[in-house]
């Protein structure tokens, strides 16, 4: 089904070396906004720089595509040292594979990271990628975003009460 991810996890930081090694995923393709960061916010979220290092550490190659703007996406990627695909257009699936090209990594074990499911889950499902749908670090305000996380909410029953 295209609107479901292979995986579902709290948020990024729960993806460790056990995770990786289990599921087989040796690459990440990663979303920004409320993925690695609160949407708008400047700087990532709490433990990201951290979490990124851990997974280098473990030779996990790893690069960002948003959906965002560049003049969003390449100050923070600068600053987490993350290679990057600003205007990623997903679900479309043209950055989401020339982020894999570039990293070089086979297409079954880099996995699509990210808070959406139109657009991350959807995109690297269309790109027959592995997809780890995160919760998102804080629910955006602003009415597009409510009618997508309700049109969410509705199909998946996701639970995003506790996040408020
Ligand atoms: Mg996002």
């Amino acid at each position: 089904m295209i609107f479901k991810p292979r995986f579902w996890v709290k948020n990024v930081l729960s993806i460790d070396e056990s995770f990786l090694k289990e599921h087989g995923i040796d690459a990440l393709i990663l979303d920004l906004d409320n993925t690695l960061s609160m949407h708008g916010d400047p700087a990532a979220e709490q433990g990201i720089p951290e979490w990124l290092d851990k997974m280098r550490g473990l030779g996990v190659k790893m690069a960002v595509v948003s959906n965002n703007t560049e003049k969003r996406v390449a100050p923070l990627a600068a600053k987490l040292g993350l290679d990057y695909t600003a205007n990623g257009a997903k679900p479309l699936t043209f950055g989401l594979n020339r982020a894999l090209k570039k990293l070089g990594t086979s297409r079954e074990r880099t996995a699509v990271v990210g808070d959406q499911i139109f657009t991350d889950v959807m995109g690297g499902n269309f790109a027959k990628m592995p997809t780890i749908l995160v919760e998102p670090f804080h629910l955006e305000k602003g009415i597009l975003f409510k009618l997508k996380r309700a049109a969410e909410s509705l199909v998946f029953k996701r639970d995003l009460s506790r996040l408020k």
